[in-house]
């Protein structure tokens, strides 16, 4: 069955012509699914009770309601997981910064990328997440905040994350529907500059990307400097080699004048070394790039440990002393935290 939050305003249209409505029919369901994001038919009020019937009876919708959510005492930070119709879970996060509301969201239930540091990619890639999926994520956290909202000003989700579980170009084609879908102006109206997609480095989808010149920030999950290295961290390094990796994010760069971001998980003794800053200045200096570090969360499945907090500042310290522009991610809802794709392990296991 279709599944309706997942067609973009063009096909809503086919859709509600082949089902014998008028085309305005298309705007008036457009605008309840992806600018109310109502999570239900009976909720769409000046649509007609045979419509309704006929939709329900034709198409399903995709609508994610929390199995569990945890919220941060210190900063507000919320992570779901969300229960998917078939029963699978997907973990998403929103949070609170100073320049607005940030949505973590999944692209994949499961991950077939297998980076040794990754809780995600554990049980392998179950399967792709549907572009309304995606959307729901972003919706559903909408409604929680609703719920909650003091006073006339409604809270708006202005930046999205593609960075839960899931290597992102991997479900390319549900991607684009959904940043379609996200950034529409008959919807919720996202500024394309307003998402991050991060990625394993799939060299020819980011070539494609690139060509597309959507506009996004595209962030490299980078995490080692040396091809030796990356490849015993990250499978996928020995089917894109780091230079290549590297050349197609220059390249990114070309085509849209978008400041290429690179993420480097810092794991004690493992990537932070002196030999690794060098490889770092090797890699990025002269480069119009930031470079994010991330103490690394440990998790139970690995052995890997964070460096302590004076490590990681030297670490920094020294790459910015040669012109890169770094810093080290601040750690949100620190009190509710677990690496990514913890939540949704443990969980599996319990449910
Ligand atoms: S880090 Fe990203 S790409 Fe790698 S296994 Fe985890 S979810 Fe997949």
């Amino acid at each position: 069955m279709i599944d309706i939050r997942s067609l973009t305003y063009e096909e809503l249209i086919e859709q509600v012509i082949g089902m014998g409505e008028k085309p305005y029919r298309a705007r008036q369901l457009y605008e309840w699914l992806h600018v109310h994001t109502k999570a239900s038919y009976d909720e769409m009020t000046n649509l007609s009770r045979s419509f309704k019937e006929k939709l329900a009876s034709e198409c399903e919708m995709t609508t994610l309601r929390a199995e569990v959510r945890q919220r941060s005492k210190e900063d507000g930070t919320c992570k779901y997981l969300f229960r998917l119709s078939d029963n699978h879970m997907v973990e998403s996060v929103l949070m609170r910064h100073d320049y607005g509301i940030t949505a973590c969201i999944s692209s994949q239930v499961g991950c077939r990328m297998g980076c040794r540091f990754c809780a995600s990619g554990i049980g392998g890639r179950i399967r792709n997440l549907l572009p309304g999926e995606m959307l729901e994520q972003i919706y559903a956290m909408r409604r929680d905040l609703l719920a909650e909202k003091k006073g006339d000003e409604e809270p708006r989700i202005d930046h999205v994350v593609i960075m839960g579980t899931g290597e992102p170009l991997d479900n390319f084609k549900n991607l684009l529907t959904f940043l379609n879908i996200i950034t529409s102006d008959r919807g919720q109206n996202l500024s394309i500059r307003n998402i991050t997609v991060s990625t394993c480095g799939i060299v020819p989808r980011i070539y494609e990307l690139a060509d597309l010149k959507l506009g996004l920030t595209l962030a490299l999950s980078l995490h080692a400097s040396s091809q030796e290295k990356r490849e015993k961290l990250m499978p996928i390094a020995s089917t894109y080699p780091l230079d290549e990796v590297m050349e197609a994010c220059d390249y990114y760069f070309e085509m849209t004048g978008r400041r290429m971001s690179y993420e480097y998980s810092l794991i004690a003794g493992v990537n932070d070394g002196d030999e690794d800053v060098d490889g770092l200045l090797g890699l990025l200096a002269g480069k119009n790039a930031h470079l994010n570090l991330i103490p690394i969360n440990p998790i139970s499945e690995r052995d890997y440990e964070p460096p302590d907090m004076k490590a990681a500042r030297d670490f920094q310290h020294k790459l910015e002393k040669n012109g890169i522009n770094v810093t080290i991610r601040r750690s949100m809802g620190a009190d509710i935290d677990g690496a990514c794709g913890q939540l949704r392990r443990h969980y599996d296991v319990k449910l």
